[in-house]
């Protein structure tokens, strides 16, 4: 699909890539992302849970702001962690956004430099690992359940026994905790890299003062002397039948759910985009006709 015009973009000669939009509405408002092609799909046996681990140590000591300045920073600067300030890790990918208002340029710097620790330059102290072990264990036990159970069994099913179904983001407890910091800091270096790195932009600024800067803090960025290909994994159709009979102490209710499995449609024009959006949100769009 072509890239919206008013869309600036590059790619710095380490792979580093960045989109940066003016939007004007609301005013003095800017959002940066920073985008890594990392998630739990990329983990080994030994790894598990370790690309949603990342994500947290992002915010406990990061080169310019050690243990936990970063949150107060901008708790101080009057940005709320969590609403808006936040960051999600899942199967392909690890996101982290940061909301900012954009007619302070100390605090836009600032918010760049974020962006370039967060890219490399998280700490991985140990005892701010052990400190988080305590803190995603009671993440994973808030989510196990009965319907966390489920998900679990009929994984392996749904997505055709591909390595997929045995990637759940959150990870399992014996990894949790028992990994060393040097196997995280070896997952970091691996994955965490530029050619697999993208930083968006989009607010209330100046595009080109922001390409300049974005120019001069992440060219430094460099990829890992060995590295390891990034596999696309794709989970074939079998045109097989499959059932499954779960039964749980804690089930709610009794249920039959039947699955049709597609090929995944490839995005190509504005109204395969158009569509996926309508499906997304079960809006019917032959009835709604101002949709666009
Ligand atoms: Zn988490």
């Amino acid at each position: 699909m072509p890239l919206d015009p008013a869309v600036r973009t590059g790619k710095l000669a380490n792979g580093f890539t960045y989109f940066i939009r003016r939007n004007t509405n609301p005013e003095k408002r800017v959002v940066f992302y920073i985008v890594n092609k990392v998630g739990s799909v990329l983990e080994k046996e030994d790894q598990r849970g370790l690309a949603h681990f990342l994500e947290h140590m992002n915010f406990n000591g990061t080169t310019h702001y050690p243990k936990n300045e970063l949150i107060s920073y901008l708790e101080r600067s009057g940005v709320a962690f969590g609403a808006d300030l936040n960051a999600y890790t899942n199967f392909n990918e690890t996101v982290y956004q940061l909301p900012l208002p954009s007619d302070d340029p100390e605090l836009l710097k600032n918010g760049l430099q974020i962006m370039r620790d967060w890219a490399h330059g998280a700490l991985l102290e140990p005892a701010e690992i052990d400190r988080e072990r305590g803190v995603i264990l009671e993440e994973k036990r808030m989510r196990s359940g009965f319907d966390q159970r489920l998900l679990e069994k009929s994984l392996p099913m749904s997505l055709n026994n591909s390595i997929y179904s045995r990637r759940l983001p959150i990870g399992t407890e014996q990894v949790l905790t028992t990994f060393k910091p040097a196997q995280i800091k070896s997952f970091y270096d691996q994955w965490y890299r530029p050619d697999l790195q993208a930083l968006i932009v989009v607010g209330d600024i100046d595009p080109a003062r922001i390409e300049k800067s974005v120019r001069a803090i992440f060219s430094d960025l460099k990829n890992p002397a060995k590295e390891q290909q990034r596999q696309k994994i794709s989970i074939p159709l079998t045109g097989d039948e499959h059932f499954l009979k779960y039964t749980d102490a804690e089930a709610p209710d009794s249920r039959i759910t039947i699955s049709y499995k597609f090929r995944s449609p490839m995005l190509r024009t504005r109204s395969d985009y158009r569509e996926k959006y309508c499906e997304a949100s079960l809006i019917s769009c032959s009835l709604s006709g101002s949709m666009t």
